[in-house]
């Protein structure tokens, strides 16, 4: 008897499998990206672009105004801009960004501590032919003007201001959205990419629980305005160490003309809560007394001054080593809500951008057929850009540490390591790096 109903009860097994794994390998036609920040607006760019099948793609991002000219602060972008390039983007960014050619990093003092001309370092990487002749360059550019310009380029309608989603729903016929303003998605998609930033909605979807962000106990206070900048080139980024702070200071290319910023980092153990964001507070006169408690020179104290909005933000980290997809990968993570990291790298939003092009990339080659299945094609995703993040991840936690260690010993210590990594050329293998795209 029992000769009998294993077969059956196999072939029942099989007819219900059937229609999910068929599901699972069919052409994906609709994706939802949840999240407009750097990550979710490079993917629907690379999803329209590369030859991946995906003819539907929508956005959704909770803010009505993050998008808005003049909100956010700026950031570096290398190996994100080589991707971008890669993208059609090369000659507006060409255009709009700042170009880095010089990191000047000193002491309050004026001792220098490392100074490293970006041109030739890149120059002296690729004569050791050790990347391909992708022309690396490292630019500044203004969040909300990487945001425009990846707008740009997307049909009218693909984003949806105001939509924050708070619920996912998978079945076998795909993944449909819930909104906080209660409305649904009217048909559920083939795959919905998380791309929200640490606040991680779809983290929580993907790992079936929230798993909180690591406070870093660092804090920093972010300035912008067009008014003052230290003496030097444009193209000179400047770093500076103070008693137990770290100050950049750096012009950005952005809309309608320049702007100069400073981040000042510092630790602070005191519970944070929420991070304040990218909306305006003014924390101006908390980061001028900072820095001139630790004795940063005028010129330095003076760009603070000449800022017309500061934000402070808490930094917070994941553990990249976790879940980044639901087991079929039909929710994928991508970008800070897999793995934000401390910005002293300045590579959050370069691993973002990646991550885009890779998941992108992977689901062309599933096209192609060179993968069975949704789930083998996300976990060439994952395979290739999880390592990688990880160890970024690890540097830059050490980093924030080192660059804000306090009291005369940890100044020694601080300066010293800062030297020594120069002079041994691990600084400029570090920075050079981070250029180099890798999906
Ligand atoms: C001070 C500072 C300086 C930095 N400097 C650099 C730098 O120089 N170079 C660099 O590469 N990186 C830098 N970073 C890091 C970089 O900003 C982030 O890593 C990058 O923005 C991550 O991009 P993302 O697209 O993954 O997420 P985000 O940019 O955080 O975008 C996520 C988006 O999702 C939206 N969202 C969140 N939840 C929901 C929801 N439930 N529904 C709908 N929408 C939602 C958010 O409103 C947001 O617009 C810096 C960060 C800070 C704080």
């Amino acid at each position: 008897m029992l000769c009998y109903v294993a077969p059956l009860l196999g072939l029942l097994v099989l007819l219900q499998l059937q229609p999910e794994a068929a599901a699972l390998q069919a052409p994906l036609r609709r994706i939802a990206i949840v999240g407009a920040g750097a990550g979710g607006l490079t993917l629907a760019n690379a999803l329209r672009k590369l030859d991946t099948g995906v003819d539907e793609v929508e956005v959704f991002e909770r803010s009505v105004s993050n998008l808005q000219p003049g909100t956010g602060g700026g950031i570096q972008i290398n190996s994100g801009a080589s991707i971008l390039r890669l993208l059609g983007f090369g000659d507006e960014l060409d255009a709009s960004a700042q170009r880095i050619t010089r990191v000047l990093t000193r002491a309050a003092s004026g001792r220098v501590l490392l100074d490293l001309d970006v041109l030739e370092a890149a120059e002296r990487r690729r004569n050791s032919g050790q990347f391909a002749a992708s022309d690396l360059k490292f630019y500044a550019i203004m969040r909300d003007r990487l945001q425009q310009m990846l707008l740009a380029q997307l049909p009218d309608g693909c984003l949806q201001l105001g939509k924050e989603v708070t619920n996912l729903e998978q079945t076998d016929k795909g993944v449909s959205l819930r909104f906080r303003d209660g409305s649904a998605s009217q048909r559920p998609y083939d795959m919905v990419v998380g791309a929200d930033g640490i606040a991680g909605a779809v983290k929580a979807a993907v790992s079936g629980t929230e798993t909180p962000a690591v406070d870093s106990g660092l804090r920093i206070q972010l300035g912008v305005g067009a008014g003052n900048r230290p003496s030097g080139a444009d193209s000179e980024l400047h770093q500076w160490f103070g008693g137990n702070t770290y100050a950049l200071t750096a012009t950005y290319g952005g809309i309608g003309g320049k702007s100069e910023m400073i981040a000042i980092v510092y630790q602070d153990r005191k519970p944070m809560g929420e991070n304040i964001g990218w909306q305006t507070a003014d924390v101006t006169q908390d980061a001028v007394t900072r820095l001139e408690e630790r004795c940063f020179p005028q010129e330095v104290v003076n760009v603070a001054k000449g800022c017309d909005r500061f934000f402070q933000v808490g930094v917070r980290y994941r553990n990249p080593l976790t879940k980044w997809s639901s087991t079929d990968g039909r929710m994928v993570l991508l970008g800070d809500s897999a793995h934000a990291m401390p910005p002293t790298l300045g590579q959050g939003a370069n691993q973002a951008i990646q991550d885009a092009y890779c998941l992108a990339e992977r689901l062309q080659a599933l096209k192609r057929g060179d993968y069975g299945s949704v789930r083998e094609a996300v976990r060439s995703y994952e395979a290739t850009r999880k390592p990688l993040v990880a160890s970024l991840l690890a540097k830059s936690v050490f980093l924030g540490g080192v660059e804000t260690l306090d009291g005369p010993v940890g100044a020694f210590v601080r300066d010293n390591f800062f030297s020594v990594m120069g002079t041994v050329g691990v600084a400029e293998k570090i920075f050079v790096d981070g250029g180099v795209p890798r999906v």
